[in-house]
């Protein structure tokens, strides 16, 4: 029988390996999912499948492209009536939040050089935290 590897009890224990983290992720990223597709099918349920913006419809394959936008922004907040709901096709959902964005880049009009990625948003700073306060546990 061939004789294990010693392993360090901080290698054995270690808390953050690269596999609890990947479940962090993914666990949250499935709550995330099961969060995003209860209000979506409550809000396809009581409005009707148009684009709140350019009025296309949709129905079948394609109601996919159909998604929920939150008036106030917050996520977290879907009275049962759909009064923060607004459905909105990817493209138009995309622009209605680039408003927002645009505002602080300074419009994005005609005539504006495109920019290469802003260093204002880092997709991995929410993941930096995330590591740095596993460490600190
Ligand atoms: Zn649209
Ligand atoms: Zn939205």
């Amino acid at each position: 029988m061939p004789r294990k590897p010693f392993l360090p009890p901080n290698r054995r224990t270690a808390p953050t390996g690269p596999g609890k983290l990947d479940r962090v992720l993914a666990e949250a990223r499935k709550a995330r999912e099961a969060r995003d597709a209860g209000y979506r099918e409550r809000a396809l349920k009581i409005l009707p499948w148009v684009c709140a913006r350019c009025a296309r419809e949709f129905s079948g394959e394609r109601l996919r492209e159909l998604t929920v936008h939150h008036r106030d922004g917050n996520h977290d907040n879907n009275p049962a009536d759909g009064s923060n709901w607004e459905l909105l096709c990817i493209y138009c959902h995309e622009n209605e939040h680039a408003r927002f964005l645009d505002h602080d880049a300074g419009g994005g009009g005609p005539g504006d050089q495109p920019r290469s990625a802003p260093a204002t948003h880092s997709p991995f700073a929410g993941l930096d935290a995330l590591l740095k306060r596993k460490r600190e546990d």
